[in-house]
């Protein structure tokens, strides 16, 4: 069994993929090419929002986001420990402090309640990550930048093809970075990203900063870097839109059907909450148990890969620990001892789920995990 099944999903697309590349090919414009505005295009018809910049990653998307909006040396960015490094990384880069607030324990996404307290007069942005696939309270986060000025950069990496009070994920803020990482919910193969906004200076600032800040050839009016997405990968992305609307609704459908098939076994295993006004696209199915070590090597000794998203919150890894005390964010220290991210993919089999849920739910049994409160 794959943990994300990309050899299937490539089967499904092989003509339309291999076509789109075959075009590339013929063409020769690997750089900057048709495809690139062709599908930034297309991702700004499929979110809704008004302006998309195709860019070499997802980090790359969210370093470029904060170049855009002026980020300085010392200026502070409020986000969750809760993360891959990624999201920090790019404030460090800029000399910038990460400020973490603390996550909700049932949605593992940033407590919007905690961020007003943690402001100051060197915060200059909001930074949440709409992690595993669902919107964090993009509403009362928007509410509080606005009361305070501040930009609202959404981290969508694990959210493209999300739906949050019926708007579109990399929609629901002033920026939105995504990801093309293989493995996320729209992706190529190698790496991409995106950077969405409703703001058309920030979209200007964004489209120099990818190319080296020039304004019209070897005319560089501000700092930029090498963000460029080739013109292969941007293909392989459109390609993949081809299916991605049925990929959502399987991806959305196994989501639901793990959370029925484990309640139903009655094992004790802690399911994510999912809010009432958005969905949560699953870019990992993540679970919470309480051995985990010992569940993990029951599935392992199966032939069920997993993994975890993240064993560690940002504010123990020694090179993002800046702000804080190691006693600080309780929620996301528990969190990271008991998240566990089954398989999935819109190809994963019914028969397989059912496989990993019938592992699952004995293993979490013989391991002696308490039982816990259901999260949704
Ligand atoms: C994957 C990911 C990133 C980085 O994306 P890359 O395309 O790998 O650079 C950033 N933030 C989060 C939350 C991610 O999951």
């Amino acid at each position: 069994m794959q943990f994300t099944d990309l050899k299937a999903q490539y089967a499904a697309l092989k003509t339309s993929i291999d076509a789109r590349i075959q075009r590339v090919l013929d063409h020769g414009q690997y750089i900057m090419g048709p495809e690139v505005k062709e599908l930034e295009s297309a991702l700004t018809a499929y979110s809704g929002a008004p302006h998309c910049v195709a860019v070499a990653s997802g980090t790359e998307a969210l370093l470029i986001a904060l170049m855009a909006i002026g980020l300085k040396p010392g200026d502070e960015v409020i986000t969750t420990p809760f993360t891959f490094a990624a999201t920090a990384e790019v404030i460090v880069l800029l000399g910038g402090v990460p400020v973490y607030v603390d996550i909700e324990p049932d949605t593992c996404n940033i407590d919007a309640s905690l961020i007003e307290a943690r402001i100051t007069p060197r915060t200059k942005a909001i930074m949440p990550v709409s992690l595993y696939g669902q919107v964090a309270d993009m509403e009362a986060i928007n509410q509080i930048a606005l009361r305070h000025g501040l930009v609202v950069i959404e981290d969508a990496a694990q959210s493209f093809g999300a739906t949050y009070q019926g708007k579109k994920s990399c929609n629901v803020s002033t920026i939105a970075c995504t990801s093309f990482f293989p493995s996320k919910p729209l992706g190529c193969y190698g790496d991409g990203g995106a950077l969405f906004t409703s703001d058309a200076a920030i979209a200007q600032a964004a489209r120099e900063i990818r190319v080296h800040g020039q304004s019209g050839r070897y005319h560089h009016t501000r700092v930029g870097v090498g963000g460029r997405m080739d013109t292969l990968q941007c293909a392989v992305v459109l390609a993949k839109l081809d299916r991605f609307d049925w990929e959502i609704q399987r991806r959305l459908a196994l989501g639901d059907r793990y959370g029925r098939l484990i309640r139903a076994s009655g094992a004790p295993v802690q399911l994510l909450a999912v809010r009432p006004d958005r969905d949560c696209v699953w870019a990992q199915y993540t679970v919470m148990v309480d051995d985990r070590p010992a569940v993990q090597a029951a599935l392992q000794a199966e032939g069920i890969p997993t993994a975890v998203h993240y064993p560690k919150p940002l504010h123990h890894q020694p090179a993002y620990a800046a702000d804080c005390c190691p006693d600080c964010n309780p929620h996301s220290i528990v969190a990271a001892q008991r998240v566990l991210s089954l398989p999935m993919s819109a190809d994963l089999t019914e028969a397989d789920q059912d496989r990993v849920v019938a592992v699952l739910a004995n293993a979490c049994v013989t391991s002696g995990c308490v039982a816990v409160g259901s999260g949704a």
